[in-house]
């Protein structure tokens, strides 16, 4: 996930349930994660100017089949993407939460995070975040403005979070990604949280099946083209 919550959770792994969920939710953030919040909040401003922002629909989705679910204006910045920074990477999370908390945690303005996607166990995709704009979710201004950030339901150190449908899902997401801005179906390009530079997170985890997920991912791209 995003900035600070879920690493907290990450490096107490003896915390367990409520204790993971009060910490994600109410977790206050971090004083980087602020700075990184007051530069966005100037992009944010400049793209508002008269005659700069650009035309959007509202509710339209990026990904086929995806619901949109608008996160908090505060989690992310306004961009014209793949114009004013190239996309050329995706960036896997596991929420260390479920679903409703990921949701609720990304509309919350105080949270100063959210990612693009999350992916639920059943395989529902919400798009919370437009590709077009730069969502905090990497931890790393410069890995934020080049990549698309999927959310994934479930815990670090729970392998039965990572269920057939989620896999399948979150791999024709992926696939889509790559499609749309030509990004190559490689693990340099699509990474771990735990792969950001600078990150002290640890998502997605050991019990993320890389190979499983990239041979999906590879099998989707080819049905797409
Ligand atoms: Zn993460």
């Amino acid at each position: 996930m995003g900035e600070e919550q879920d690493s907290t959770a990450e490096r107490k792994p003896e915390r367990r349930g409520i204790d993971r969920r009060t910490l994600l939710i109410g977790g206050a953030v971090a004083a980087a994660g602020t700075a990184v919040l007051a530069s966005d909040e100037l992009g944010r401003l400049w793209w508002r100017l008269p005659g700069v922002v650009k035309k959007r629909k509202e509710g339209e989705v990026d990904a086929r089949g995806a619901q949109w679910i608008a996160a908090s204006d505060y989690n992310w910045r306004r961009a014209d993407r793949p114009d004013d920074y190239g996309i050329d990477m995706v960036v896997i999370h596991v929420v260390q939460g479920g679903y409703d908390t990921a949701l609720k945690v990304f509309k919350d303005p105080a949270h100063g995070a959210a990612a693009h996607y999350v992916v639920r166990k059943d395989g529902h995709v919400a798009q919370m975040i437009r590709e077009l704009d730069v969502a905090f979710h990497a931890g790393n201004k410069s890995y934020n403005e080049r990549s698309i950030g999927i959310e994934h339901e479930g815990f670090v150190d729970k392998k039965s979070s990572f269920t057939d449908e989620m896999y399948e899902s979150s791999a024709r997401l992926t696939a889509g990604i790559c499609k749309r801005y030509d990004i190559p179906v490689d693990r340099k390009h699509i990474i771990g949280h735990v792969e950001v530079p600078g990150t002290d997170h640890t998502d997605p985890g050991p019990h993320w099946d890389w190979d499983r997920y990239m041979k999906l991912v590879r099998k989707a791209r080819t049905a797409l083209a």
